[in-house]
């Protein structure tokens, strides 16, 4: 059913949101207690404390449960940026950078790892054997640096599409013989995507047939420029097989931590993410957590998705005993109660009930609105974002140039479409994820899905639109852009009830005395009539009464009186099914 008009109801209240806002300040915006939107995120699969910040999306996802209207904040007043949140937290101690490794099969990203580990994490207890935590700590310098152990891009975007973004930096293996592929493209565009710094390790320098200055023009190709020839990005050209220039890139990993201002508080509780969890036949359920603030005990209690417990012993990446993690250090916990998943946030509780109490509201299924070219439009419209992602894949490599200069020049002075990733070839999970962490949709030209895509786009709510006329395709972005891309809705059951009574209302037809049977019936519902099972009138609801007072809705195992607009010949025995109209494009 195609309709955009909202009724002739007065819209709810607007608030407006910055491009971040930490817990305290949305629900100080919102009027409602801190705790009260900790759960609402809670149900949105988020874990956050009181000062946590979380980014537009989520803010006025929340904001809409609380009934309001969110816009985008003109002034960035209400919470600072980045920069100035360095600035505020000058007296902080720098944290170490956490350090993703990225790029093509086969270019060395596990050599890479494999070398960095072997020559920089001192064996800190003799005999101390390197265990797989999934990420470890290098030292360098005296200077610590932490590295994910899942290199690609997958796992990356997997983790920011659960909402977490945990690396600083992204440093890209390229094989100087083999050139820029297409593993190194998405790469690219994942870290981009994720406004992520890249530092770009030139691997395999010792081949003979290596050609650095020839990835260099690659490189530059996709817009990444690098610092010798006037851009910004750091090129290292290195020999992980023969442990060359390795030194020389860590150097350049700091400098650009440096410039980044990494800072955070060890002196707050805990929080973070979960790297990696699996179970241990002996030891139970095993969890990798990278602190990302505070410092973690053992004997802390944490909570993270549905798994929650008390801290019973820690061990570092060399699977050595710990009492404390500070921020950016890698460490596998005992003692939660099942296993974690990874991506989730943890956050730091006072006891084991709240703990308990937390995550027992974890264990229902996250709303997730699907991103769609109409949803999306009816965000722009309402100035709720000011960019469109998109995810292009088609058939051919010829196609992917017009298509996207097309697409690029639309949109008006407000709204932009920004092509993100563009690849010939079918619709594959890592699109979805790169759409899903990017608040972005994908966009398909007479290419298929590969199979088991579609379940992670459901799961994920990224809409993927196929076209297979160009002009229609720019078409939808178009009226996307302008906000006039009209969504379809569904009409979704909420509650059914049984009329039990009937008042006349004069000229005003019948008032409805209702016994609600099952879910709920809600004053802005729409209501379908039944007798003897056939629909023998549909209406909205005028007026929704319990005990004589307006409510806005009655659950099941309660009365109610029920007016309609138009009129209705109620009689007893009548079902009332009522229908809340829930948008699916
Ligand atoms: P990944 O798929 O990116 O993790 O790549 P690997 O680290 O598994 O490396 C793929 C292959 O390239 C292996 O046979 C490595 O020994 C080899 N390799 C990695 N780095 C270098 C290098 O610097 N020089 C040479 N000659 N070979 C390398």
């Amino acid at each position: 059913m195609d309709d955009s008009k909202q009724g002739s109801k007065k819209g709810p209240p607007q608030v407006e949101l910055p491009p971040s806002i930490t817990v305290k300040q949305l629900a100080d915006l919102l009027k409602a207690e801190p705790t009260r939107v900790i759960k609402q995120l809670m149900r949105r699969g988020m874990m956050a404390n009181v000062n946590q910040s979380i980014d537009f999306a989520t803010a006025s996802a929340t904001a809409a449960d609380f009934g309001y209207d969110a816009k985008a904040a003109k002034d960035r007043k209400a919470a600072p940026s980045r920069k100035e949140k360095g600035k505020g937290k000058g007296k902080l101690p720098v944290r170490p950078p956490v350090v993703t490794v990225m790029g093509h099969v086969d270019h060395g990203k596990t050599t890479l790892l494999d070398v960095i580990r072997k020559t920089n994490v001192t064996a800190r207890e003799a005999g101390a054997i390197t265990q797989h935590i999934g990420a470890y700590q290098a030292l360098v310098n005296e200077r610590k640096i932490t590295f994910l152990d899942t290199p690609g891009h997958e796992a990356f975007t997997a983790m920011r599409a659960r909402g977490t973004q945990v690396t600083d930096i992204v440093t890209l293996v390229v094989a100087a013989d083999d050139g820029v592929m297409p593993q190194t493209i998405e790469a690219i565009d994942h870290a981009k995507a994720a406004k992520v710094p890249i530092v770009v390790a030139l691997n395999k320098t010792d081949k003979a047939d290596a050609n650095p200055e020839r990835v260099k023009q690659q490189l530059v190709d996709l817009g990444l420029v690098i610092e010798e020839w006037g851009g910004d990005t750091v090129c290292v050209p290195i020999s992980a097989k023969q442990g060359k220039g390795i030194s020389d890139l860590l150097e350049n990993l700091f400098l650009v931590a440096d410039i980044l201002e990494l800072k955070a508080d060890p002196d707050s509780a805990a929080e973070g993410v979960i790297i990696e969890a699996k179970l241990d036949k002996t030891k139970g359920p095993l969890a990798t957590l990278l602190v990302q603030k505070g410092t973690l005990k053992r004997g802390d209690v944490v909570a993270a998705g549905s798994a929650w417990g008390k801290i019973k012993a820690m061990f570092d990446d060399t699977g050595k005993r710990v009492h404390k993690a500070e921020p950016s250090a890698p460490v596998e916990v005992l003692g939660l109660n099942e296993v974690a998943t990874a991506g989730d946030h943890f956050i730091v509780l006072p006891d084991e009930r709240e703990a308990r109490s937390i995550v027992e509201k974890q264990k229902y299924p996250r709303p997730r609105l699907t991103l769609s070219l109409s949803t999306l439009s009816s965000q722009i419209s309402e100035g709720r974002i000011k960019e469109l992602n998109i995810v292009l894949k088609t058939d051919v490599e010829g196609s992917i140039e017009p298509i996207k200069n097309s697409i690029e020049k639309l949109g008006t002075e407000k709204t932009k479409a920004r092509v993100i990733h563009t690849a010939s070839g079918s619709i594959t999970e890592s699109d979805v994820l790169l759409a899903s962490a990017s608040n972005g949709i994908i966009i398909g030209f007479n290419t298929p899905t590969s199979p088991g895509t579609t379940q992670l786009a459901d799961a994920e709510g990224v809409s993927i639109q196929h076209y297979d006329v160009i002009y229609k395709l720019i078409e939808d972005v178009d009226k996307a852009l302008k906000g006039m891309l009209e969504p379809t809705y569904a009409e979704v059951l909420s509650g059914r009830g049984e009329v039990r009574a009937v008042f006349p209302r004069g000229k005003m037809g019948k008032v409805a005395g209702v016994y609600v049977v099952e879910g709920r019936i809600s004053r802005d519902a729409q209501v379908k009539v039944l007798r003897q099972n056939k629909v023998i009138g549909s209406s909205r609801i005028s007026s929704l009464k319990r005990f004589k007072e307006d409510v806005a809705e009655v659950s099941a195992g309660l009365e109610c009186g029920l007016g309609v607009e138009g009129t209705i010949d109620f009689q007893i025995g009548d079902i009332i099914e009522s229908y809340r109209r829930e948008r699916i494009s």
